[in-house]
């Protein structure tokens, strides 16, 4: 079975990775700065032009592109290439605001795939497989990137998009499914629905899972894992560098390699923009350094990682990041205390709750109030009223430790969170509404 998707690259020595960037680099940064009046006005601004670029280094004199850019420029103010050769738009999940939608040629889409080609290799995938993408279809890029991917390793692709949780199984069973894509959450949630039509996970043929498109902890992967008997792999990405793919796990299963021959990765300091050292946590900066129709330089992603450039056995040479453990703007700050959603199911999974929680947050008589609701497991339904309330003051008392404030813990009846097929709503922020 083939180990790497192109080796080559995917273990070239760092100085011949270098070289490649510094060259790429300098082509791209021309070919913006004489394409894209956006980019040279940004460029103007900071009084640099393309020939102060010559090596990797020279990177930082340029400007930082952010998501308001995107949506200043909506729809056509990026393009780096004429419209009409262009193959495919796509667009983001509008998460955290107004969507922003990316452009394609052929090429960056032979690319964006080739990405995905690479993870699916990483996590065992070859032409013996039967790849089920339940990943969302349409503008959103998940399933459209791993689609892609899965047709270059060449498995037998099931294009099932997400919803429909029967047919999903349905298929899984009959068709032999071996790889699992789609987001964790909806992962979770197949474990799930299985394990309540009596299907145990020695009754699947999966044997893998990419799953990505929004943080999770090393507990979810482990939940999950045990509840599909599958090894869970992660991938990164986002629309705005063409989708799924700009990073992924290989089976050591401790950071995703950037893919370095097309991305090039920076840390710096959210608040000052100051490039940080190998090993620093901070914001994760992405060049891309061979897109045509939608080329970003320096974008600021807003996803919290950490890089580390340290040898892996699995082979690869492209540096690592860590799980992004949620955006700088998904950050709650509770009276004034900075909570990551991501530190809450830490907690929950550890003291063996499900991954179905819900965080409320409000605005009472000027305090924030703090509120999260927790799924009981069955065994726990039939307990008395005193064993839950203790229960759930035993989930504060963890999560005070975990987080510095206590939040107001409410075990509810299971099936009384909604799942999620897609990206997980984790928090709920009523406060607002009131501004
Ligand atoms: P939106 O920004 O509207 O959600 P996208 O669908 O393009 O649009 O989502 C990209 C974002 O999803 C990333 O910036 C990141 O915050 C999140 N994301 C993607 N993959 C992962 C992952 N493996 N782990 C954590 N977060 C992820
Ligand atoms: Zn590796």
């Amino acid at each position: 079975m083939r180990k790497y998707y192109q080796k080559e690259v995917e273990t070239a020595s760092r100085e011949e990775l270098i070289k490649m960037q510094s060259e790429k680099l300098v082509k791209q940064v021309r070919h913006v700065y004489d394409k894209v009046p956006y980019y040279r006005n940004l460029m103007r601004e900071k009084q640099v032009c393309p020939e102060d670029i010559r090596c990797l280094e020279d990177i930082k004199k340029l400007p930082f592109l952010c998501k308001d850019d995107l949506r200043d420029a909506y729809p056509y103010g990026l393009l780096g290439t004429d419209l009409k050769e262009c193959v495919r738009i796509q667009s983001t999940s509008g998460t955290t605001g107004k969507r922003v939608v990316a452009f394609y040629t052929q090429k960056d889409v032979d690319l964006w795939e080739e990405c995905c080609a690479r993870a699916i290799v990483a996590a065992g995938g070859s032409d013996e497989d039967v790849c089920h993408v339940a990943y969302g279809y349409g503008l959103f890029t998940g399933g459209a990137g791993l689609h892609g991917g899965a047709h270059k390793v060449g498995c037998l692709t099931l294009p099932m998009s997400s919803g429909n949780t029967d047919r999903q199984i349905q298929f899984m069973m009959d068709m032999e499914s071996t790889i699992l894509c789609c987001t964790p959450s909806y992962a979770a949630y197949l474990g799930e629905a299985m394990a309540e039509r009596n299907i145990s996970p020695e009754e699947n043929k999966l044997k893998a899972g990419i799953f990505g498109a929004e943080p999770w902890t090393e507990e979810m992967r482990r939940s999950i894992e045990k509840s599909l008997g599958i090894k869970a792999y992660d991938i990164y990405g986002l629309t705005e560098t063409s989708g799924p793919g700009v990073a992924f796990e290989c089976e050591e299963q401790s950071g995703m390699h950037i893919n370095e021959d097309h991305f090039y990765a920076e840390i710096i300091n959210p608040e000052t923009g100051e490039v940080l050292p190998e090993g620093s946590k901070g914001e994760l900066v992405l060049t891309s350094l061979d897109k045509e129709a939608f080329p970003l330089l320096r974008y600021r992603t807003r996803d919290i990682c950490i890089l580390s450039r340290e040898d892996c056995s699995c082979g690869r040479t492209h540096v690592k990041m860590t799980k992004p453990m949620g955006r700088s703007d998904d950050m709650l700050i509770i009276r004034g205390v900075n909570v990551f959603p991501s530190q809450i199911e830490t907690v929950l999974l550890k003291m063996g709750y499900s991954p179905n929680y819900q965080i409320e947050i409000d605005r009472k008589n000027n305090t924030d109030t703090f509120d999260v609701y927790v799924e009981m497991s069955s065994i726990q339904m039939s307990d008395k009223i005193s064993d839950i309330q203790k229960k759930e003051k035993d989930i504060e008392t963890s999560m005070r430790a975990m987080l510095g404030i206590g939040p107001k813990i409410h075990l509810v009846p299971i099936k009384s969170i909604a799942r999620s097929e897609g990206k997980a709503v984790r928090v709920v922020d009523k406060r607002k509404l009131h501004e």
